[in-house]
């Protein structure tokens, strides 16, 4: 895609949060699936549900900017997801691994959240004053989102940390 113009990088990166929310609708079910924590998992069932709204939301601004929605890959989208399924495939206490799936989703939310801000302005610059509020709407979900991982972060961290203190009591207990 040729870059002429502001709108053809506001194009350009619509078309890019397009595919990377769909990619995300993807990957939630097996990250919900794979989280311990009730908590987690109920977190992340309902932002699945929430970005699949926000890819409709997407469709609304790509007709609105007269633009193909499908077509573009998302390479850091992909990246951030396989770095979460790493985490996923990995052996491990169910507590550790929550902090560290928390970790990856957070890095997912923060991409989000550059990309959707970076969009907003683009299109509020370009008088796009509808798209711009469409944008708007799915960067507070985000960074909602974002705020919720940090509130559960707070709480299972310390879990997994707890954890650390038990194995070493376990190694003095075992010692000669
Ligand atoms: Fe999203
Ligand atoms: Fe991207
Ligand atoms: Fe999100």
């Amino acid at each position: 895609m040729k870059l002429d113009s502001l709108r053809d990088v506001l194009n350009e990166r619509v078309r890019d949060l397009y595919n990377a929310e769909t990619q995300l609708v993807k990957a939630l079910p097996r990250m919900a699936k794979a989280a311990a924590s009730p908590d987690l998992k109920e977190a992340f069932t309902l932002h699945l549900e929430e970005t699949k709204r926000q890819v409709e939301r997407l469709d609304r601004v790509c007709e609105q900017l007269g633009v193909k929605a499908k077509g573009k890959t998302c390479q850091a989208m992909k990246g951030l997801i396989e770095e979460g399924a790493e985490i996923i495939a990995e052996d491990g206490s169910p507590a550790a691994k929550d902090a560290a799936l928390i970790g990856a989703a957070q890095k997912i939310e923060h991409y989000e959240i550059a990309g959707y801000g970076t969009a907003r302005t683009f299109a509020a610059t370009l008088g796009e004053e509808e798209v711009a509020a469409l944008l708007q709407e799915t960067l507070d979900e985000e960074g909602a989102t974002d705020e919720k991982l940090s509130g559960l972060a707070a709480e299972l961290n310390e879990e997994a940390a707890d954890e650390e203190g038990e194995e070493d009591e376990e190694e003095v207990v075992a010692a000669p």
